[in-house]
């Protein structure tokens, strides 16, 4: 273990006579001041150690001066990192994202020193040349030896030998008669230098013109948004690589965001073939080890290119010069953890402070993006074709009012027949629910129990492969009883509804024959099989893939001509304002999964509600006039973009101490023209891990001061004591 952390703690540096602010990665609300030991140096942005109670912990030099405390009071910095300093614009950022998103900002700072180890530069390996000359006796080990090195690379020991085929007390013996000389060698990159002129662009037609118009701001290097709005295979992916291709002409880094990068294996070699390398990848699913050298690579600037979560925006790049927003529209931008804070939104301001232009891609825009089209703060370029001979799936309504199967199961005829003639042609299908196990509900026919999670305020989801019942909110499993726990009944509880598992057995029975392939985050293997069934789907090695909406981001499935909608009408059901939106968006990404080759294609939704303005915008491929309504709804209620929402979940162990303090929090609000709070009312997941939720929703007016308005409601607000916890959420997803 490194000795410097013991002594570093046991006998601190003399205090210095300056002092400076430390941002810490705690919940604090401003920087701590610290002195700093005579003859270290350190400036704004500098990453240093720092003690922290009885701990050491890893800090960010911030901006503010001395703070007029006597420095012989504090505690002295105990360490600076060598690494490059964060950036002015980095720390601008974490102070705008901390004040917008009203979270303190060491919690900010913490997501863009997200690997502590990763400070310290990696040792670099020693590392062999061949100087020249002839060893005092020739052995045809030795000869290899020598042959292998002759080449003028240079070698580490152990690579040497294995390369030459023999054992590396040969090479020692060549070294200690002074054939080569010791050189060191830097640490690989993570990755090759994507190159920008690797294959040349193809781009044709509309995407051209396309291309050209983000190819100049490019050019200019100033902050602008694009949004390139195209249907699904519309080339997309090819304009922005132009984008991406200038940028790092001009020297620039590049950062693209996409919603579900560990399963987009397939966008990475398409990077590849254009670049001639990949780019570095950024996710949770990356070992520690290659999280800390992409983290030091991307502040040392030798990665050009990240492809990455929407924990990527936080990395401290050396030089950033553009970010893509793949997906704009995906809920999975929205982190509800800590931060909470909307990637998408977020990216654009660091775009701002960064004065670099941001570039925004959707086939199905947030009403958000869309209105920022229509006012002129973004420039919207239209891609309303798919590229090429292939054309959007034939899409068609399937009214289950009429055409539900007869006795049991949730398939109609009609999608079953279409199933049939797909996989007799040796093409794919694709069901599509967005559920998943086997049944949503487990209720006892003799006297009516429903499993219920008693932790949570919802039912427990059976889960046949494994034989359990599972709580989707807290992760809660139990073995699927045989008898009712209520009535003592054996053998009469039915499972209510479809799942993925449901559906599949379904089409095990019509088409035993078919291979079929159960995709969603059950699967046992994890990513890596994920990723793995989803290059088998790719290859044909698959005739019917049944999934939620695991397969509906990205993929390309060249073989896949029928996508079939279980349940059309799933995501409608709640009161959520936002739903239809993101009805119209999950269901248009699904079915464009087909026919992206050139194959002819269909799709067939079935639904109770044929007439809902969202299938109606679906099978008519006319999303204007679906969205034109959606915004007019919102400007008329004042929803966002129009108006300011945030929402203000209030938890605790009992109901009553959830509800109490809610209310509490409301009488005590400052009264302000503009803004009002509704509630409490208990939050849509009213009860979650034996805590109970209650919710206050304050809407204000566009141009109201929110954040203003909020800290000072918060400062009010009754002490939270006991079990209270008050979470703040900025532009929530749900209202
Ligand atoms: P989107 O991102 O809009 O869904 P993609 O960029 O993935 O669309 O393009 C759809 C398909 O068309 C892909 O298979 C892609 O390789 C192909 N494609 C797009 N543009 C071109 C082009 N200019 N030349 C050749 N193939 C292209
Ligand atoms: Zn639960």
């Amino acid at each position: 273990t490194d000795s410097s952390d013991l002594f570093g703690a046991l006998f601190e540096a003399p205090a210095g006579t300056r002092t400076v602010p430390v941002l810490v990665p705690m919940p604090a609300p401003k920087p701590y001041s610290y002195s700093v030991p005579d003859g270290m140096a350190v400036e704004p942005g500098s990453v240093v150690q720092v003690p922290l109670g009885p701990r050491q912990v890893i800090g960010v030099v911030w901006d503010g001066g001395e703070d007029g405390v006597d420095p012989r009071k504090l505690r002295p910095i105990t360490h600076v990192f060598d690494c490059p300093p964060l950036s002015k614009e980095m720390r601008e950022f974490i102070d705008w994202v901390a004040a917008y998103t009203l979270s303190p900002p060491g919690l900010v700072a913490r997501m863009a020193l997200r690997a502590p180890n990763a400070f310290e530069p990696e040792p670099m390996a020693e590392g062999l040349r061949f100087v020249g000359g002839e060893p005092e006796r020739m052995t045809p080990a030795r000869a290899r030896v020598l042959d292998t090195a002759s080449d003028g690379i240079s070698w580490t020991r152990t690579g040497l030998a294995h390369a030459a085929g023999v054992s590396t007390s040969v090479v020692d013996g060549l070294i200690c008669q002074g054939l080569f000389e010791t050189i060191f060698l830097p640490p690989p990159p993570v990755v090759a230098k994507p190159d920008p002129d690797f294959a040349p662009s193809r781009l044709k037609g509309p995407q051209k013109d396309a291309a050209e118009e983000i190819l100049s701001e490019v050019r200019k290097g100033e902050f602008a948004v694009s949004l390139i709005d195209g249907v699904t295979g519309s080339g997309k992916t090819e304009v922005y690589f132009e984008a991406i291709a200038e940028t790092l002409r001009r020297g620039k880094q590049v950062l693209i965001l996409l919603p579900e990068i560990a399963l987009t294996a397939s966008f990475l070699e398409r990077f590849q073939d254009r670049f001639g390398a990949k780019p570095a990848e950024w996710h949770s699913d990356l070992a520690p080890r290659m999280r800390e050298k992409v983290w030091r690579q991307a502040v040392t600037g030798e990665v050009r290119v990240v492809a990455g979560a929407r924990s990527a925006l936080f990395l401290p790049f050396e030089d950033l010069g553009l970010i893509i927003i793949d997906e704009e529209h995906d809920p999975a931008y929205k982190q509800e953890d800590r931060v909470y804070y909307n990637a998408r939104d977020m990216a654009v301001v660091r775009g701002r402070i960064g004065n670099f232009p941001v570039v925004l891609v959707s086939a199905t825009p947030s009403v958000e993006s869309q209105v920022n089209g229509q006012n002129g703060r973004y420039s919207t370029i239209h891609l309303p074709t798919r590229f090429g001979d292939a054309a959007l799936p034939d899409l068609h309504l399937v009214d289950m009012r009429r055409h539900a199967p007869k006795r049991e199961g949730f398939l109609s005829p009609v999608l079953i027949r279409a199933i049939g003639k797909t996989v007799e042609k040796g093409e794919q299908a694709l069901l599509f629910l967005n559920r998943r196990g086997y049944a949503p509900l487990t209720l006892c026919r003799v006297c009516g129990h429903r499993f219920q999670c008693p932790q949570c305020s919802s039912w427990l989801v059976e889960h046949r492969f494994r034989s359990q019942l599972q709580c989707h909110q807290c992760g809660h499993t139990e073995r699927t009883p045989e008898a009712c726990p209520e009535c003592g009944t054996l053998d009469h509880l039915v499972a209510c509804g479809p799942g993925v598992e449901r559906i599949a057995e379904e089409v095990e029975r019509h088409f035993p024959d078919a291979r079929t392939i159960v995709l969603s985050s059950d699967i046992m293997g994890g990513v890596k099989r994920l990723r793995l069934e989803l290059e088998a789907i790719a290859k044909g090695e698959a005739d019917i893939v049944i999934g939620t909406q695991l397969v509906a981001k990205g993929h390309n499935f060249p073989l896949m001509t029928l996508v079939g909608i279980v349940d059309a009408d799933l995501g409608l059901a709640n009161g959520d304002p936002r739903a239809a939106e993101r009805t119209f968006q999950l269901l248009s990404q699904v079915t464009g999964r087909a026919g992206r080759t050139g194959l002819k294609s269909h799709g067939l939704l079935q639904t109770y509600q044929p007439q809902h303005p969202v299938m109606q915008a679906i099978v008519s491929g006319d999303a204007s006039a679906f969205y034109e309504r959606e915004i007019a709804e919102r400007e008329r209620a004042s929803l966002p973009p129009f108006g300011r929402l945030a929402s203000i979940i209030v938890s605790a162990e009992t109901r009553h101490d959830a509800e109490n303090h809610a209310r509490g929090m409301r009488s005590a609000a400052p009264q302000v023209s503009g803004i009002s709070i509704l509630g409490p009312a208990e939050a849509p997941l009213a009860l979650v891990r034996g805590r109970y939720r209650f919710r206050l929703l304050v809407h204000g007016r566009r141009s109201s001061d929110m954040q203003a308005f909020l800290r000072s409601m918060l400062a009010q607000a009754p002490k939270e004591r006991g079990s209270v916890h008050v979470q703040l959420d900025i532009d929530p997803q749900s209202f």
